[in-house]
């Protein structure tokens, strides 16, 4: 998730009104970012993150996460899972590769000990 909701919100509900995946989701008062549904904006026909631009507190309390490499794989991911036409692109691969993994491993640990 490269965006979250801060204590600063004022629940006015713009974004959730703008957010073209549904992905503002409101508890009582609560503001939150589903990140199982934002895409960052990205594939849609905005340039830019539409909760984010249309904001009133003016940058105040839509931030991106700190952790750069988050911001980053979830940008990559979007990307991917559009270019693939693929949701779950990474959860594929991540079961092949730990497959693949597990078998070298074991054939290795038979090579060592000779079985
Ligand atoms: S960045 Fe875009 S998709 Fe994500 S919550 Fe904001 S408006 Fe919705
Ligand atoms: S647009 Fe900003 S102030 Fe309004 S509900 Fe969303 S996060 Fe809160």
């Amino acid at each position: 998730m490269a965006y979250k909701i801060t204590s600063q919100c004022i629940s006015c509900n713009l974004c959730d009104s703008v957010c073209p995946t549904g992905a503002i989701k409101v508890e009582g008062t609560r503001h939150w970012i589903d990140p199982e549904l934002c895409t960052n904006c990205v594939g849609s026909i905005y340039t830019v993150p539409q909760c984010k631009a249309g904001c009133p507190t003016c940058d105040g309390c839509i931030k991106e996460t700190n952790d750069y490499w988050e911001s980053w794989f979830a940008k990559y991911n979007c990307v991917i899972r559009k270019l693939t036409k693929k949701q779950d692109y990474w959860e594929r691969w991540f079961d092949c590769y730990s497959k693949k993994f597990s078998e070298q491993m074991q054939k290795h640990q038979g090579e060592i000990l000779g079985v």
